[in-house]
């Protein structure tokens, strides 16, 4: 990775692994004008997860369309920007449990996403509810 500055060359000078997101987070050190960047290193998930709906129909998986669907269901709250950093973290990890040969259904995530709101804050699952489920 180079400098977003000044585009030189970096040096990694910490290296911590989340295990909570299944990410890498680097502090790096720009070699010519010391700018200090974070880097975070995270699976992309639309190569490796594929989702089939119920008429058998495949698509790859989309973190940032999870997180969304997330977001809108938490509106309501004050935090509701790191509530959802947190909860999609949360849910990726619970369906990487549920995926078979890198496939999984929409109505697996779905139901996922909803227990997990469910334990988090009633309001929010009940408004995903209405959205994502007939
Ligand atoms: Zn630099």
């Amino acid at each position: 990775m180079v400098c977003v500055y000044c585009s030189s060359k970096t040096e990694i000078i910490n290296t911590r692994h989340q295990s909570r997101t299944n990410s890498t987070w680097r502090r790096r050190k720009c070699l010519r004008c010391g700018a200090l960047i974070t880097s975070i290193e995270q699976a992309d998930y639309a190569k490796l997860w594929v989702i089939s709906d119920n008429k058998g129909k495949l698509k790859p998986f989309k973190r940032d369309k999870l997180f969304v669907s997330i977001f809108n269901s938490l509106r309501h709250r004050n935090t509701a920007l790191s509530d959802c950093e947190g909860l999609t973290a949360t849910v990726i990890s619970k369906l990487s449990k549920l995926l078979t040969k890198g496939q999984i259904s929409k109505e697996e995530i779905v139901n996922t996403t909803l227990t997990c709101l469910k334990h988090f804050d009633k309001a929010a699952a009940v408004q995903y509810k209405a959205y994502h489920t007939s």
